[in-house]
């Protein structure tokens, strides 16, 4: 559980100063299937280490992952870049609202180096939402994919993207499509009737749209996204969204329990059991999904390589069907 309230300098900072004022939430206790490794292994410590000196921020510090000891272990940290402060205030996230600082020029550079020493064979960069930016930071994403590609050629990249919302004149999605990266991912986070509580500030046909888009400009580029339950959705909401990922060609989704990070955050509505999970895994896979990812523990950047390496498999077994 975070805190709402940051010291910084011994002055409280507020993390969340648009939720500080919102009644405390009901904090419902865990089920016996949602249960983490503590973060304590040497691994854990040195991927700590690479992050600290290269100065980098991680999503799954920010987010408070419950998957962190065991990723870091195995050296997989999702980098988060443009910043620690995102211009959203989504209701799920942990991630501190406000205003951002400048963009940080060296960053894809710092980025690249840290894959490269790290030696990882596939990474996952996201960001904070930056609405301030005129192209929603879509150049800063393009630079870090190309830093990365110099420094380390063979490592496979995967963005998780915001939705670029409004930047349409700045043609932000077409300069991060034109960077190639190997996987595009951009999370739904829910489904459309739960936007206005949940992911105020976005809009869920653009969400779509956004997806819909990057295969159009590249089909090469493997799609994904994501959604979180148990924030009161209805089943039959799931697997019609299901179909709309399905319509703008989608080819991976990743399904995981929401957890509150604070009192203030939305409440869990239910802990759903893990054979539903596995339920909507094999309804994904019938709709058409090259790839279902859907567990209590499930999260965008979870086994990604993995993933990634199966994602392959599944577009090469698909071609060899359709040559016969
Ligand atoms: S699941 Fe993703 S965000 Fe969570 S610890 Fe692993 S890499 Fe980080």
């Amino acid at each position: 559980m975070v805190t709402v309230l940051d010291l910084v300098a011994n002055k409280p900072r507020p993390r969340h100063p648009e939720k500080a004022h919102r009644p405390d939430q009901e904090v419902l206790r865990k089920p016996d299937w949602i249960r983490v490794k503590a973060p304590v292994s040497k691994g854990y410590a040195e991927t700590r280490e690479i992050v600290k000196s290269h100065k980098l921020v991680t999503v799954c510090e920010e987010a408070g992952c419950p998957n962190i000891g065991e990723c870091w272990e195995k050296k997989h940290a999702t980098f988060m870049i443009m910043g620690e402060i995102c211009t959203r205030a989504c209701a799920f996230c942990n991630v501190a609202t406000g205003i951002p600082t400048a963009l940080d020029a060296d960053e894809p550079n710092r980025v690249a180096q840290a894959v490269k020493t790290m030696g990882l064979s596939h990474v996952v960069i996201t960001s904070v939402d930056r609405d301030d930016l005129e192209d929603g930071g879509a150049q800063h994403f393009a630079d870090v994919i190309l830093a990365i590609r110099a420094a380390a050629p063979t490592t496979t990249i995967e963005i998780l993207t915001p939705d670029f919302l409004r930047k349409d004149g700045a043609r932000a999605l077409e300069i991060v499509v034109a960077a190639k990266p190997d996987v595009f991912n951009h999370n739904l986070e829910t489904v459309p009737s739960n936007y206005l509580t949940v992911r105020p500030g976005a809009r869920y046909f653009h969400s779509i749209r956004l997806l819909q888009r990057v295969k159009e400009l590249d089909p090469s580029i493997f799609t994904k996204s994501g959604i979180m339950v148990g924030l009161g959705e209805e089943r039959h909401e799931v697997l019609q969204l299901m179909d709309d990922l399905r319509s703008a060609d989608v080819d991976f989704m990743t399904i995981g329990q929401y957890l509150q990070p604070s009192k203030k955050h939305h409440p869990v509505k239910k802990f759903v059991t893990p054979e539903e999970f596995q339920s909507y895994a094999i309804v994904g896979k019938s709709k058409g999904f090259l790839l279902m990812a859907s567990s209590p523990l499930t999260r965008s950047s979870h086994h990604a390589g993995d993933d990634f390496a199966r994602l392959r498999e599944a577009r090469e077994e698909q071609l060899k069907k359709t040559a016969r």
